[in-house]
């Protein structure tokens, strides 16, 4: 596993050396940052009426100097008060998927800049595009996210002979797997994804060409291939909580077959197989992206309020009435075979189950799908899954963790981010309220810093109706 990290090093280095240089060209003042309450998750460490010197793209130091030893030319900025913390990272997102969401660039870039996202796992989408902004956006051209990606899904076709979502390659025996990786791997990614319709010898085929190219897999767990099975290949993670009922299922055979349904599998759940399956997760650390803001929004689509979401200045007409309603008309006929309160119950037994595989050690991932996830709206959403997380059973702290230490430690880029320590590439959110007091505060954003660049409260208000007014234009 550690060549994986060590090659996720080498990119964002890459990207942090790009930004550098460019810094020290415009020769960007320091900015000190006074009396502010520095949380670093990692550590479950919170210390107050700290000095932090920003200088270029980086922290230059954290200490309780007094403001007086600031450097002459520095931007004070007065942190009585307030509390920082590092860059938040959403784990699964599709920022370029086919043409599902037009004017992304202008849209989904700076909403997640808008809400402290400074960092994103782009979990299939366009490479061309994704490549484009993620130069553009170091260069300091257009605002936005640090961007890793699979570029296009590994999926397999339906039984109507198409692929169901954009973005997507097309693998239908184990070699054509092994092209599409070797494919993918020419063309830059930094990980594989796999979606649902993989056929289980493409699966396996795609996973060792994977490990033999030096790239990580992660994604779905196939319809045809068991859990167990996901985690002896070694996929890196797992999301929406997939294969994991199935597998704790004393009828797994009859899912695997496709022959399962909901009340089966909250019927037939046995307590000891999934303590072992649990355990078996978190002895070879394979990591959960639950996704629990559009598991909770697809559970209960049938009962969501298209009229009223207070969030829809953001989003334009045709990301709503064209994009979201065929998503959501395409999973209605499967919704309705399930009675509300049975919906109810599995969405409850996901949240006990984060809580229990947390509790057993296994790691976790905030992610949250947007925007192909109905009214998961990039960057707000984040703040939704980390409160899930509470919901779940996690502290404060332990959620901020998903969002920050743990991207870092999974993408190996820990020397340079998912803290507020002296060295490392200031991408932080200085928010107006203790999140560890109430998680929801983490939506109280005073500023945004990204490599450096400070966006302070009205910045960011500027960047929000900026985004009002492209979605008013993209019909
Ligand atoms: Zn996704």
């Amino acid at each position: 596993m550690r060549i994986f990290g060590t090659l996720w090093t080498l990119l964002v280095f890459a990207l942090a050396a790009a930004s550098l240089s460019l810094a020290q060209a415009g020769a960007a003042p320091a900015i000190a940052i006074t009396h502010v309450t520095v949380i670093n998750p990692g550590t479950s460490s919170v210390t107050r009426n700290r000095t932090v010197i920003l200088a270029g793209d980086h922290i230059d130091s954290v200490s309780d100097a007094a403001p007086s030893t600031v450097p002459k030319h520095a931007r004070v900025i007065n942190g009585t008060g307030l509390y920082l913390m590092p860059g938040l990272w959403d784990m699964h997102v599709h920022a370029a998927f086919g043409d599902w969401f037009p004017r992304g660039r202008d849209i989904i870039l700076p909403l997640f800049i808008a809400n402290g996202v400074t960092g994103v796992r782009d979990m299939g989408g366009d490479v061309p595009a994704l490549a484009t902004w993620r130069k553009q956006i170091s260069a300091g051209a257009i605002i936005g996210p640090r961007i890793v990606f699979s570029g296009p899904m590994l999926d397999g076709y339906l039984p109507d002979g198409k692929l169901r979502f954009p973005s997507s390659v097309p693998v239908t025996t184990p070699a054509s797997a092994v092209a599409a990786v070797d494919s993918l791997k020419a063309q830059g990614v930094d990980f594989i994804k796999v979606q649902s319709v993989v056929a289980h010898d493409a699966y396996l085929a795609a996973a060792k060409e994977a490990r033999r190219q030096g790239l990580p897999i992660v994604g779905h767990v196939p319809d045809q291939v068991r859990l167990r099975e996901v985690v002896a290949a070694g996929q890196k993670s797992v999301e929406h909580l997939m294969g994991i009922f199935e597998s704790c299922s004393t009828e797994e055979d009859e899912f695997i077959q496709g022959k399962g349904s909901l009340k089966l599998l909250l019927g037939t759940q046995n307590p000891r197989t999934c303590d072992a399956m649990i355990h078996l997760l978190a002895q070879h650390q394979t990591w959960q992206v639950p996704t629990l803001t559009w598991q909770r929004g697809g559970t209960f689509l049938d009962q969501l309020d298209w009229q009223h979401q207070p969030l829809d200045t953001y989003i334009p007409a045709y990301w709503r009435d064209v994009t979201w309603r065929r998503f959501a008309d395409s999973m209605m006929p499967d919704l309705r075979k399930d009675p509300p309160k049975l919906r109810a119950e599995y969405f409850t037994r996901n949240l006990e189950m984060v809580g229990a595989m947390h509790r057993a050690g296994v790691p976790f991932l905030a992610g949250t799908d947007t925007p192909p996830g109905i009214y998961v709206v990039p960057g707000f959403s984040l703040h939704d899954e980390l409160a899930n997380f509470v919901e779940a059973g996690f502290t404060p702290i332990e959620a901020l963790q998903t969002a920050t230490s743990n991207p870092a430690r999974f993408l190996g880029i820990e020397r340079s981010f998912g803290s507020v320590e002296a060295g490392k590439i200031a991408d932080l959110v200085l928010l107006d309220s203790n999140p560890l007091e109430d998680i929801r505060n983490t939506k109280k954003i005073n500023a945004v810093f990204a490599g450096g660049r400070y966006f302070d409260r009205a910045e960011l208000d500027r960047m929000l109706r900026g985004v009002e007014a492209a979605a008013r234009d993209q019909k």
